[in-house]
């Protein structure tokens, strides 16, 4: 049984309890990070902190503490579940004040909910699915103009990954105005002779912690990166195509509605940055 920590407590999962109130329940109204546990450590620790600040103060809503006291807490969940590899789920929510109401409660007699727990995954760093590569359909992205405030409004992405379920697919790559955006739990990206092509930052996308370390890693090896996006026929008539995100690294795409990627198998580029990231991660792992 997991012990999990909610506001200041850690507790067996059974026991923990928040409000029905809880304006994360009732309104979606909060945030949450995914840091990942390889070895026992924590895969960029300050990218998802920072990320989590920014997020929050793009709500209005104040820190539940201080981000070292959350790496406290990040590491004694790891402790207590011996986790030694997978992931650290964390949410702040805007908590409760008694009551429903579409107004934010006053910030000062309303204190952030914050929940974390743990998800054990022993194979996560030798995820079967990397060396085969994952087939993902392309569908509508009607998700709201802030993707890029990490909230927990999550079920148009649940739905995504059903539809991509329904037509025998692992995912599903959104699109807006012709231009794929992202995966629904993670950022895209194609290659096309030797160059690495993702979409540059704005609202319309998360800022993948993942994404900024595999960028920065591709650029140190002399890969060229291009930051813009790109259609679907573009991306069917890529030499391959992969995706980011804390809990799948590097994980490559084989097949897009349909259509295989060069030789329907893994990429070298994808597979290259895969090696690079898990190897680079782990040294500046804490
Ligand atoms: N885009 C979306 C919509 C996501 O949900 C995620 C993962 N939570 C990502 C991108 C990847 O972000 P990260 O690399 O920080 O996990």
């Amino acid at each position: 049984m997991r012990t999990v920590y909610v506001n200041g407590e850690y507790l067996p999962e059974h026991e923990a309890k928040i409000s029905i109130f809880d304006r994360g329940f009732l309104m979606s109204d909060g945030v949450y990070e995914v840091t990942t546990v390889l070895d026992g450590k924590l895969i960029s620790f300050d990218g998802h902190a920072g990320r989590l600040l920014r997020s929050l103060r793009e709500l209005d809503m104040s820190p539940p503490c201080d981000m070292d006291e959350l790496l406290g807490i990040h590491r004694e969940l790891v402790r207590l579940n011996e986790i030694e590899n997978g992931l650290i789920y964390l949410q702040v929510t805007r908590g409760s004040d008694g009551d429903r109401d579409f107004v934010f409660p006053d910030p000062e007699a309303t204190k952030p909910t914050l929940v974390m727990f743990t998800q054990s995954k022993p194979n996560l760093a030798n995820n079967p699915a990397a060396g085969k590569g994952i087939k993902v359909i392309s569908i509508d992205d009607i998700r709201w103009g802030r993707r890029d405030i990490k909230t927990v409004q999550l079920l148009y992405p649940s739905m995504g990954k059903m539809m991509a379920k329904a037509a025998g697919c692992d995912d599903a790559w959104l699109v807006e105005d012709g231009k794929v955006t992202e995966g629904t739990s993670n950022n895209a990206y194609i290659v096309k002779n030797g160059r690495i092509i993702t979409r540059e930052l704005s609202n319309d996308i998360l800022h993948g912690i993942t994404r900024a370390a595999v960028l920065r890693y591709a650029r140190e090896a002399q890969m060229e990166v291009e930051e813009r996006s790109f259609s679907i026929d573009e991306a069917k008539q890529a030499d391959e195509a992969f995706v980011t995100s804390a809990s799948t690294f590097v994980m490559p795409v084989v097949e897009i509605d349909g259509t295989p990627l060069g030789d329907g198998t893994p990429g070298p580029v994808a597979k290259r940055l895969r090696e690079i990231y898990l190897e680079e991660s782990l040294k500046t792992a804490i």
